[in-house]
């Protein structure tokens, strides 16, 4: 197949708006992050792209039915199940997931009906990833300082009356290991009203883990353990709420009867060479008390029916980015290297899909494919109402003015139904 002169992009996305986890995963208080929205507006208008959301594949529109009339097909669909602790009592009331948190502050549809009680005094946060950070200032930011973000005013009204006075946040290795970024790790030692606490002993390092610091390509560890040093110089302030940090602590079970009260921890050590450290128990245990539990230990994604999976890695099994052994199946971003690395990462990651999908073109299907038009009138006759970019910019617009008379960059419309309701009028 030549090169062709130009290219139809039709983009499939479940919900009837798009930017997926810049929108709903990325948090209200940072939106410099949200940036990347301008450059997907950009593309969105070019000719040749055409946005089809509320249409999931595999749902209203087979997978075959886009291949048939696609010539490559690229999944970029994410990772958004949660990986699991494997403890009984998991699922025990009080013992929630990031994912639903992040997923109710953001006012996602599928998410926005959760209900979460901060009427209790201790929090805990099980892993040391940037998502735990999120959910941690989120939860300690003072609500007049979210106001003015576009969280959901559902989340807002549920902040302001929060009563949480610990949060305690739990990684099973140590601070050479724990996986934040330092600005936003710093950034948590500045909330008003809290003070960060971390045990001094915990940044007594192993030789392994100080090998893992002096590496130069390694800055965010060594960044991370001198924010967490130049915590232990500090005396809290009066009163303060608090933030604790623990390390080589893994959660072994959760107890309560109608909803939890506490956990047990167990103390680890770490073995393995540097870059390699695992942990592993070490019999010692503790208890935490505490009502809440956020489990915020990474994410996998969803199988796709009639697409090949890695259950064990939860991903898309592929060689850059190409799934299989027939051309035109691809995938890019989290549902092909697993849940790492920040927006940038991804968008590295997608450039190189892209090279694999241009250096296939010869070996496409050479039939000519009409694009997702055949599909328009069956997914019509299916009953689904296309939701396409000039669509969006009228939720868009919607939400920017029901936004403004709060102060807030916009009020997210959270119900499909509303969504879709508002373009019919
Ligand atoms: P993550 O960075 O992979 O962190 C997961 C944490 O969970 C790690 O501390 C991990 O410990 C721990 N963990 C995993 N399994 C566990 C278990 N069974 N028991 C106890 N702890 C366990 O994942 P994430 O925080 O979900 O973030 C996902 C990605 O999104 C990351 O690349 C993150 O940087 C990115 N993100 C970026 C931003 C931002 O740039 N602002 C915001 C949010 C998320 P081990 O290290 O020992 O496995």
């Amino acid at each position: 197949m030549k090169l062709p002169l130009t290219l139809t992009i039709d983009m499939f996305e479940r919900l009837p708006v798009p930017f997926g986890l810049v929108r709903y995963g990325v948090a209200p208080d940072h939106p410099k992050l949200k940036q990347p929205t301008l450059v997907y507006d950009k593309i969105a208008r070019s000719a040749g792209f055409a946005f089809l959301g509320n249409v999931a594949v595999g749902r209203d529109v087979t997978l075959e039915e886009v291949r048939s009339t696609h010539h490559a097909i690229l999944f970029a669909c994410g990772a958004e199940l949660d990986k699991r602790l494997g403890l009984a009592n998991e699922d025990l009331p009080g013992s929630r997931t990031a994912t639903e948190f992040v997923g109710w502050y953001n006012g996602h549809p599928e998410y926005r009906d959760r209900s979460f009680d901060l009427s209790g005094d201790v929090v805990a946060i099980i892993g040391q990833g940037n998502v735990a950070l999120d959910v941690a200032r989120i939860l300690a930011k003072p609500v007049e300082e979210l106001r003015s973000t576009d969280i959901a005013a559902h989340a807002l009204d549920v902040l302001a009356e929060s009563r949480i006075k610990e949060i305690h946040i739990i990684g099973r290795r140590g601070p050479a290991q724990a996986n934040f970024t330092t600005k936003e790790l710093r950034e948590l030692g500045e909330l008003k009203g809290y003070s960060t606490e971390i045990n001094a002993q915990d940044l007594l390092l192993n030789p392994a883990s100080q090998i893992e610091l002096e590496n130069k390509t390694n800055f965010s560890a060594a960044g991370n353990v001198e924010v967490f040093r130049s915590w232990t110089a500090r005396v809290p302030a009066a009163g303060s709420k608090r933030i604790v940090f623990h390390f080589l602590q893994s959660p072994v079970a959760l107890h309560g009867h109608e909803r939890l009260d506490h956990l047990t921890l167990e103390q680890t050590e770490l073995v393995g060479p540097a870059f390699g450290q695992t942990c592993r128990g070490t019999g010692l245990t503790s208890i935490l008390k505490c009502n809440l539990l956020f489990r915020s230990i990474g994410y996998r994604g969803r199988p796709l029916p009639g697409v090949p999976f890695d259950e064990a890695k939860g991903v898309i099994p592929n060689i850059a980015g190409r799934i299989g052994e027939d051309r035109g199946l691809y995938a890019a971003g989290w549902i092909k290297r697993g849940p790492s690395g920040i927006i940038g990462t991804n968008r590295a990651d997608a450039v190189a899909t892209v090279q694999s999908i241009a250096a296939d073109l010869d070996s496409l299907d050479p039939r000519p494919k009409p694009g997702a038009s055949p599909l328009r009138p069956l997914l019509a006759s299916r009953g689904k109402r296309i939701v396409g970019y000039e669509d969006w910019l009228r939720i868009d617009a919607v939400e920017r003015s029901r936004g403004e008379s709060k102060g807030k960059p916009r009020e997210k419309l959270i119900h499909i139904n509303e969504m879709l309701s508002l373009l019919e009028s």
